[in-house]
């Protein structure tokens, strides 16, 4: 089958897997028993490990937290910052109502008192930062606005974001999970305090990840979420994943040269695209906006994405929304942000992830197959009608 499902999870690179393997058979001891040999050759792969992760991002290394995985990461960055911050009694979070559910439900559940902003964005997916700004004005502690989409794959101007949260003093939270594999990303540059990483989302091990929080100039105050033996300097107890986080460096450092060639696999989506624009009428779901390299949102009318899976069932893996969410058949609140509730163009979405595996092979025979099984539904339609 052809796999285009890259932003649900991404198969894990073979090479990772052999580095995985071998700190599973190398490193056997807690990372945290420095007092003895074994221990501290895992503690030095995981601080080797924790210098690759930061380098990824242009952060200090004494910057990364590793925990389990974004929907973590999300947790720990906004419960923990807001809990941290209702204390000075600064207590508005403002987020996006496309951002994912680890990033929204964790706002909804900061604790008493937190005041919640979720702006909304255009038909493209876009927010608008004058938006922002009038929030901004009226005083917030911390702004949380993912990198890139899951479902559509829009990015949103993080340098712009960053430059307003500096001006107005508020600390700006971001979720690079999407934008990782296929973007250079500089958490400095962009004005980013805190900052969340999946292992599975670029190519490593799931329940895999790291919160980058600066801990200087100015200094984030986190709580930790989690409470126990105090690793990770008290912000994240629980032993450490010592194969799992030698796999998300591994990740990082295949990345690396990958970042040059991410622009070829533009290329096979805008080629999938125009075919599946042209030959069935599909809607690009924010296709005027800034996007990923691999993920193409479309909305055929009249097509229920369930029945086009069923049709295509193990010929091509793909999403009928958001498969990151759960298995729910609820609409996308994503699109839902873009188009209203009930509308054809959020209830026909489906989405298609491409990868650094995916050829331009299995991207003519994936058009040729979509088109096939729309015409299919189509004539299916009308002689059942008949
Ligand atoms: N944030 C975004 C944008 C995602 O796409 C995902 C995917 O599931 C997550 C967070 C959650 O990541 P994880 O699966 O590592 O918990």
């Amino acid at each position: 089958t052809i796999y285009l499902d890259h932003n649900a999870s991404t198969p894990v690179d073979e090479k990772v897997i052999d580095k995985i393997v071998a700190a599973m058979r190398e490193l056997p001891a807690n990372p945290s028993s420095v007092d003895h040999r074994e221990g501290a050759a895992a503690s030095a792969a995981v601080e080797e490990a924790r210098e690759r992760v930061a380098k990824g991002i242009n952060a200090r290394s004494a910057d990364i937290i590793f925990v389990s995985g974004a929907t973590e990461a999300n947790n720990l960055a906004i419960i923990g910052t807001m809990r941290a911050q209702n204390k000075t009694g600064r207590t508005r979070i403002v987020t996006i109502a496309t951002e994912h559910p680890s990033v929204l439900e964790a706002a909804r559940n900061t604790g008493a008192g937190t005041e919640i902003v979720v702006l909304p964005v255009d038909d493209q997916g876009r927010i608008d930062l004058n938006l922002l700004e009038s929030e901004l004005k009226r005083g917030t502690a911390l702004v949380s606005s993912m990198a890139a989409n899951n479902e559509t794959g829009v990015c949103h101007p993080l340098s712009a974001i960053g430059r307003l949260c500096e001006k107005y003093g508020a600390l700006f939270h971001c979720d690079l999970t999407q934008l990782t594999a296929y973007h250079p990303i500089d958490v400095q540059s962009c004005n980013i305090h805190l900052a969340s990483l999946s292992g599975h989302k670029m190519y490593g091990p799931k329940g895999t990840g790291a919160l980058y929080c600066r801990r200087r100039r100015p200094h984030v105050a986190l709580e930790p979420i989690l409470r126990g033996g105090g690793q990770e300097r008290g912000l994240r107890s629980g032993t450490l994943n010592t194969s799992g986080i030698v796999g998300l460096a591994a990740a990082f450092e295949l990345r690396e040269p990958r970042l040059k060639i991410a622009a070829n696999i533009a290329d096979l989506r805008n080629a999938l695209e125009r075919r599946l624009v042209q030959e069935t009428g599909a809607f690009v779901n924010g296709g005027e906006a800034d996007r990923l390299p691999n993920t193409l949102n479309l909305s055929i009318p009249g097509i229920e994405p369930l029945a086009l899976m069923r049709r295509l069932s193990g010929q091509i893996t793909f999403s009928s929304s958001s498969a990151c969410s759960t298995q729910s058949v609820k609409d996308s609140h994503v699109l839902e942000a873009m188009f209203g509730a009930n509308t054809e163009r959020t209830k026909c979405a489906f989405r298609l992830g491409l990868g650094f595996g995916t050829t331009k092979d299995q991207v003519e025979t994936a058009a040729e197959l979509f088109i096939e099984a729309v015409s299919g539904i189509r004539q299916g339609r009308v002689g059942s009608a008949a």
